[in-house]
């Protein structure tokens, strides 16, 4: 089997005006995002996503992989994550080139999984789950005013016993968000918050001693995701575990965050990190040292269904029979079509778990009419 072709394909979705939405850093109304379609000889297809916009991942695909992946056997996958270190030599590290090398090496091993008949996470670490934990990411920062309290109890409607909710404006306000959400999910649930960086080590020092009554599973990104030394100073004055992931890439950026166990739990995002290469080798070195690993997810459903083979694939380690933190998969609660339309079965998160699918490769089905509906030509 050899690749033949390979298209990247641009999607977008904008919400109404004065309907954005975000974090402590800022409001947003645009979803954008970058598929990869990978083709091979046999007329298999397979689906990857590059989570960046197409106008800077179609030039790197172009530029750095596609004379490279054109020919080759999708089995060589694992050879494409190095190459990219060496080969553009010192571009590998960087965002765009870990972004569309991770659409392409999702794609080529939705293509391995399919030649086999199996679905990926078999392939990656074997079948350790048949469900995951789905958790709800909300309670954004708005640009209208919406009723906080609103979208926790839709999750609670919904079915959902974890919630990660956005925190990081000032600390009266945190305190106000985390109890607001500990009321309304009891005392069970499992409670998240997520600063996006938007704090110095001392402000998130001070904002988790504030919220420490509530139960805090985790503190997200309390300070910028390059201040590695914040990341250690506030790891060394708080008894909540410190995650962080979704802005760092590659192989490398991780160890820095597992080395000296920098941040408890890192959250490798499928299309950034260098794709299930480079996230199975960061899950390997991560729960090696005791950290855990919960992907991030704000993709599409194609990023999605690979960040549910990856976490069905991660070992639980040290942890065997008795699992007291079990696996968890990222929900984002937002208006998001390209999460919900483009398959022809989209995931269902409601009931707070999720399936993992058994079908070959990303065990997902691609609505290619609804994929152009969402593509973007701007
Ligand atoms: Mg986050």
């Amino acid at each position: 089997m050899r690749v033949t072709d390979i298209e990247t394909i641009p999607l977008s979705h904008t919400l109404p005006e004065g309907r954005g939405l975000g974090d402590a850093r800022g409001f947003g109304r645009d979803r954008v995002t970058t598929l990869v379609r990978v083709e091979t000889d046999t007329g298999e297809v397979g689906w990857g996503e590059a989570f960046a916009p197409g106008s800077v991942v179609a030039p790197v695909v172009d530029e750095f992989f596609r004379e490279d992946v054109v020919g080759m056997d999708p089995f060589d996958v694992r050879c494409l994550a190095e190459d990219s270190y060496t080969d553009p030599y010192h571009f590998g590290g960087s965002i765009f080139v870990q972004s569309a090398l991770s659409g392409i090496d999702v794609a080529l091993w939705d293509l391995v999984g399919k030649a086999v008949g199996k679905p990926v996470h078999r392939l990656l670490g074997g079948n350790r789950r048949d469900t995951l934990t789905a958790y709800a990411s909300t309670m954004y920062f708005t640009e209208d005013d919406r009723e906080i309290a609103d979208p926790i109890q839709a999750a609670v409607d919904e079915g959902f016993t974890a919630v990660k909710i956005k925190i990081g404006s000032g600390i009266k306000a945190d305190v106000e968000r985390v109890r607001t959400a500990r009321e309304i999910l009891g005392e069970d649930a499992r409670l998240m918050v997520d600063i996006n960086g938007n704090y110095r080590p001392r402000q998130a020092i001070r904002t988790v001693n504030a919220i420490a009554e509530f139960d805090v599973m985790w503190i997200e990104e309390p300070v910028p995701p390059e201040n590695f030394t914040g990341y250690r100073e506030v790891k060394a004055s708080i008894d909540v575990p410190i995650a962080a992931g979704e802005a760092h890439y590659g192989r490398f950026a991780f160890k820095r965050l597992v080395d000296g166990r920098t941040v408890d739990i890192v959250q490798p995002n499928l299309g950034r990190c260098g794709g299930l290469s480079e996230a199975s080798r960061i899950a390997d070195m991560a729960t090696t040292e005791n950290v855990a690993v919960r992907p991030h997810v704000w993709n599409s459903a194609v990023g999605l269904a690979a960040a549910v083979q990856f976490a069905a694939s991660v070992s639980d380690y040290p942890h065997t029979r008795h699992v007291p933190d079990p696996m968890m998969v990222e929900f984002d609660r937002s208006e998001n079509p390209l999460r919900d339309r483009i398959l022809k079965s989209s995931f269902d998160p409601n009931g707070g778990s999720v399936d993992v699918p058994q079908d070959p490769g990303l065990g997902i089905e691609v609505d290619e009419d609804a994929v152009d509906r969402y593509r973007s030509y701007g």
